[in-house]
């Protein structure tokens, strides 16, 4: 068992004194966080994907570009050929603490949150408001594509019953239902066997990339 003698920012307020500042974590996006944590483990001139075995000259190099470049990226290949172990190994670039307004739904940047709900409760609370952590395997979403999967399963839908509970009008953003890729916001979103997405759903995916 490890012992915690860190204790994390639980305010906005302290978080603006700590590690996690504002004028570095306000435009670091995941991509960037990626990046910046390759660079750092390129330059130790250890392995990238520890445990990944064989694509040392060839598939390493591309995904190494590909993060650099703050790509998405598709890996094509034969069952077995390591794809999932790939994919969830880059979960090990990530930074090992997130922090995120607590209770966000999508995770959102302390200083720079998107949805309307945080918006709200900064205007409240300003820098009283609650931060929580995320490590990086909770960060890693992944789904298996199939010929039923909808927008509402990975995008998101308007709930009915969360806007007659929370007495929203229908056309309010604080009545959507976010689907996969919101909750994965500021994290590492894999989709499996892409093709058997319907064509309406990749169309939907590729209007947020
Ligand atoms: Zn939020």
């Amino acid at each position: 068992m490890g012992v915690f003698v860190i204790s994390f920012p639980r305010t906005l307020g302290e978080l603006r004194q700590s590690p996690f500042s504002e004028s570095r974590l306000r435009t670091r996006h995941v991509k960037d966080e990626l990046r910046e944590n390759l660079v750092a483990r390129l330059r130790q001139d250890c392995p990238i994907f520890p445990g990944i075995v064989g694509y040392d000259d060839t598939v390493v190099p591309q995904i190494i570009n590909a993060i650099l470049s703050r790509h998405n990226f598709i890996l094509l290949g034969l069952r077995g050929q390591a794809k999932s172990r790939i994919l969830r190994a880059l979960t090990t670039l990530l930074d090992p603490q997130m922090p995120y307004i607590a209770g966000c739904e999508i995770h959102d940047n302390p200083y720079a949150p998107i949805c309307r709900r945080c918006h709200e409760l900064i205007a409240e609370q300003g820098d009283e408001i609650a931060i929580a952590y995320r490590a990086p395997d909770e960060r890693y979403v992944e789904k298996l594509a199939t010929p039923d999967v909808t927008i509402a399963d990975l995008i998101g839908d308007i709930d009915p019953i969360k806007a007659a509970r929370g007495g929203h009008h229908l056309s309010s953003e604080m009545t959507v239902h976010y689907g996969l890729l919101p909750r994965a916001n500021r994290g590492i979103f894999a989709i499996n066997e892409l093709p058997d997405l319907a064509g309406k759903i990749q169309v939907g995916l590729f209007n947020i990339m």
